[in-house]
């Protein structure tokens, strides 16, 4: 088996590795496809531990070995999750598993996806079907943490969502959030990602560098604001310019992935005096499902955000380009 390793800050090294054993509920998958994400990039700028780790959070893969227990089978085809849940805590005993006390991270506290196999609990797999091709699953996660926010955000037919950052998570909710008959708005500074948005069916879009937000929100809404603001923490719009667009006693849901190192800074007055409510969604739960189906009714598209594919071997040059650039489009790696 052969693993790249974040064995000091910006610095992968590959390593060849013993092959592990399969214990008892767990699978070894042959890592087919992955993506590299924001929290991905942070770690290998300042990894989050003092030991090496391969990085890589989520992945495609096949089933080539299944241990005792498990209902899986050699060849099945899978998405695993960031996330590993316990399964034990009181949170995951009562299904609340984005708030499991002993939650771990795939390619952050444990070996992520950039190897060749890996052994993984078949808890954190969700079993694919034809439909959803490998370079549409692997945005998986993406996907489950809008749900989430969609459903944290409480919005209801007709009524507005405000999306301030138009990433790949931005652009994700934008088009979860017309598939539930809610009208988005999607905020950004770059006009070239808001031409995507308007591409996938988001009709209206805001330029915060030439357009007060607030201001053209007020009249979409006749003078309503929104009733909920999905702030993205990956996004390049400051978090004061955004709790701005939401109407009184309404919700700003701030939503990130897991590690990464986002600057939230911003005066908390309008929140006394607007009244308004704050969540935040850092993890997907166990929304993996409905993401599947999700992208299995076509209700989302992310083809658009493929910015091309590489190899395996070609993972540090990646990861170089990735801590550097906007977390906009994302890149295939091709690991199989
Ligand atoms: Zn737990």
């Amino acid at each position: 088996m052969k693993a790249w390793k974040i064995t000091a800050p910006t610095t992968l090294k590959l390593c060849e590795e013993q092959s592990e054993s399969v214990g008892e509920g767990n699978v070894k998958i042959r890592v087919n496809k992955c993506v590299v994400s924001k929290p991905d990039a942070q770690t290998y700028r300042s990894p989050k531990t003092d030991y090496s780790v391969s990085p890589i959070g989520s992945c495609v893969g096949m089933v080539v070995e299944a241990g005792e227990g498990v209902s899986l089978t050699r060849g099945n085809r899978v998405f695993v999750r960031p996330q590993h849940y316990c399964g034990e805590c009181s949170a995951c005993r009562s299904a609340n598993y984005a708030c499991c006390e002993n939650v771990e991270y795939y390619g952050i506290t444990r070996d992520g996806f950039a190897r060749d196999f890996a052994v993984v609990s078949e808890s954190d797999c969700a079993l694919l079907p034809d439909r959803v091709d490998d370079d549409s699953a692997v945005f998986l996660d993406f996907i489950a943490i809008a749900t989430q926010a969609m459903t944290a955000s409480g919005v209801k037919k007709g009524e507005h969502l405000v999306i301030s950052g138009a990433s790949t998570l931005g652009i994700i909710l934008g088009q979860v959030a017309l598939h539930y008959q809610v009208v988005p708005i999607l905020i950004d500074i770059n006009d070239d990602y808001l031409e995507m948005g308007k591409q996938l069916g988001i009709y209206y879009t805001i330029n915060s560098k030439k357009q007060n937000p607030a201001q053209k929100i007020f009249h979409l809404t006749g003078g309503k604001m929104a009733e909920c603001v999905a702030h993205i923490s990956s996004g390049e719009v400051p978090l004061t310019d955004s709790i701005k667009c939401a109407g009184k006693g309404g919700k700003i849901v701030v939503v990130g992935r897991y590690g990464g190192d986002y600057n939230l800074d911003c005066s908390l007055i309008p929140l006394i005096e607007n009244g308004l409510t704050v969540l935040g969604v850092g993890s997907a739960g166990k929304n993996t499902q409905i993401a599947i189906n999700m992208l299995a009714n076509k209700a989302v598209n992310v083809a658009p955000l493929v910015a091309g594919k590489v190899l395996f071997d070609d993972i540090p040059s990646l990861f170089a380009e990735a801590s550097e650039s906007p977390d906009h489009l994302k890149t295939i790696v091709e690991i199989k």
